[in-house]
């Protein structure tokens, strides 16, 4: 397909726990397919549900392999973004996987790989049209990790190690995390945690019921919701102290399941801010958005992956949406 474009069509892939989104992106920035399938786990796994993914993308897109230009794949576990290398993706059954080559050598394009997390802060910048912002995105899924964007660029550290956060300890009483420390803001605010504390409280609460009951005044409702809330605060005044962002996107299932956690988050924040003159100053709460589960984030930070290569990776100018891209889902 020929659309006069400067660039050729990037496919961008976010394999998680549970789906495996991708989305084309033609070369103004446009979503023009966007499909979804459930993730087989292993390393066979992983890469059957990746092709299969990208090759329904491509053709409801109308695009041949011949002319796509790259591709990019988002995926949790700790990612060598130079090399496409993934290790200990533990919830996908990956110990050691080099994702980039083998799915190059499928698709005869560069494939570029990064950890989900971080491709999901470019998708979260695009979303909010603040790509050269200082920008963190939260991720609360079943572990807390960010990503930050310092004037559109991905902070990384050595090893890609930067947005750990869900491992700092800050509550000792909270009980013991994965990681063998004790009270992590994971342990707070991760959802495998909560899931656990939730099902061994006997109570039937769920996180989706789990506001609903506080506001009804169930006294162990109120203290999870709180527990959790705490911790979300905690990461965002820790993120905000730390990398100065202006604006810290949350998204994961934790809050996604349940949005009102966002808004007691902002209660807490609001509340520390009433105690201290100089939190008061940050307007923390201010800074806060929640990002829509419907919106392809991942999957489009995937694809700004892809278009970026190991260069310098950055969000150039905003994606949209075709309406079109959204062809019935089997
Ligand atoms: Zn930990």
């Amino acid at each position: 397909m020929s659309r006069g474009d400067a660039q050729p069509p990037t496919l961008g892939i976010d394999v998680g726990g549970t789906k495996t989104q991708g989305i084309v992106l033609d070369g103004d920035a446009r979503v023009i397919a966007d499909r979804r399938g459930r993730t087989e786990t292993g390393p066979s796994g992983v890469i059957a549900t990746a092709l299969a993914v990208a090759r329904d993308c491509l053709r409801l897109a109308g695009v041949g392999t011949a002319e796509l230009g790259s591709v990019g794949v988002g995926i949790p576990g700790r990612v060598d973004h130079r090399t496409g290398v993934v290790c200990t993706a533990v919830n996908l059954g990956i110990g050691r996987l080099e994702l980039g080559s083998v799915l190059s050598a499928e698709l005869g394009v560069p494939v570029y790989v990064d950890n989900d997390v971080k491709a999901t802060a470019l998708g979260a910048a695009d979303y909010l049209r603040a790509g050269e912002a200082d920008l963190t995105y939260l991720n609360l899924g079943t572990g807390v990790a960010s990503a930050t964007l310092i004037g559109g660029r991905l902070v990384r550290g050595t090893d890609n190690l930067a947005g750990e956060i869900g491992h700092v300890p800050v509550d000792p009483t909270a009980g013991r995390c994965a990681c063998g420390q004790q009270g992590c803001i994971e342990v707070l605010a991760g959802g495998g945690q909560i899931a656990n504390r939730l099902a061994a409280g006997d109570s039937g609460l769920t996180l989706s019921t789990l506001l609903a009951a506080a506001e009804a005044g169930d006294q162990a409702a109120t203290d999870e919701a709180l527990r959790i809330a705490t911790g979300i605060a905690t990461a965002v005044q820790l993120v905000v102290l730390a990398h100065g962002s202006t604006r810290v996107a949350l998204g994961g299932g934790v809050v996604q399941t349940a949005p009102g956690l966002v808004d007691l988050t902002r209660r807490l924040l609001d509340e520390r801010a009433r105690q201290s003159e100089f939190l008061a100053s940050l307007d923390l709460a201010g800074r806060i958005s929640l990002v829509p589960a419907e919106h392809p984030l991942a999957a489009i930070g995937a694809a700004l992956v892809g278009r970026a290569g190991v260069a310098d990776l950055r969000w150039e100018r905003p994606v949209r949406m075709e309406p079109a891209s959204r062809e019935r889902q089997s």
